[in-house]
């Protein structure tokens, strides 16, 4: 089963009483261990593909399958477990909670899942995978932009998902914490079999894709297959 399906996928957002079309007619397929770049200027709809792909919101016409599940005909508490269980979230503003550590912001979608055995060694365990078990202890303000992206990876990753969702995940890093990011993203790929499906207009992203979709007002123009 894919691990994603948009079929005919049409999104209207309503600003100021006037519609406006952020996807139009989008279909897609990704299957397990791909690792998907979807690039396109500046709202051409990718954050929209991003939180329709991970149930947090619903298209207009069309359907999203995810994990085999079409997520408009979900109830809230599906809908909750859909999304704690099946998808991971990183965006390039982190969204770490401030007040907890390293080790304790990864624990912590473990806990809200209701699992209660081994979630330490579990969040560390992921820490372990991007490389900052050393600095488990730590708070994000004494961690640095690439760190703080780190963490968030490992967290997004905590409950093991079918998917992991990245909106611009080096938009707030300069080019060489960037670069090693992607670099990262690439090796949980390809070691660890995390599917990645990332939004970006930096061009660089493509080079550690198999497959690249451009997004352009709302359609995919080309889903080519390097
Ligand atoms: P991108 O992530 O590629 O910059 P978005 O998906 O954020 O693009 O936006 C696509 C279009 O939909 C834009 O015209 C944007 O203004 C509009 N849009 C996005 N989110 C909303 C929203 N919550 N309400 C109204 N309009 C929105
Ligand atoms: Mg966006």
């Amino acid at each position: 089963m894919p691990v994603l399906e948009f079929h005919h996928v049409i999104k209207d957002y309503l600003n100021d009483g006037r519609g406006v079309r952020a996807l139009d007619g989008v279909s897609l397929k990704i299957e397990d261990g791909e690792f998907i770049v979807l690039i396109g200027p500046s709202g051409c709809g990718k954050s929209t593909l991003l939180n329709l792909s991970g149930a947090m919101d619903f298209p207009t016409a069309g359907q999203v399958v995810l994990d085999g599940l079409c997520t408009s005909n979900l109830d809230d508490p599906a809908l909750t477990c859909l999304r704690r269980t099946k998808v991971g979230f990183i965006f390039q503003s982190f969204q770490l909670l401030h007040t907890l550590t390293a080790l304790e912001n990864v624990e912590l979608p473990l806990l809200l899942a209701g699992e209660r055995k081994k979630t330490r060694e579990a969040a560390l365990d992921r820490l372990r995978w991007v490389e900052m078990e050393d600095l488990a202890n730590r708070l994000p303000h004494q961690l640095s932009g690439g760190q703080m992206q780190r963490v968030a990876i490992a967290r997004a990753l905590a409950h093991s998902p079918r998917l992991l969702l990245a909106d611009e995940p080096t938009g707030n890093l300069d080019s060489q914490t960037g670069h090693h990011i992607l670099e990262l993203l690439s090796r949980l790929n390809r070691q660890q079999g995390v599917t990645v499906l990332m939004a970006t207009h930096n061009s660089e992203s493509v080079a550690f894709a198999n497959r690249v979709l451009h997004l352009r007002d709302g359609r995919i123009e080309v889903n080519q297959e390097p």
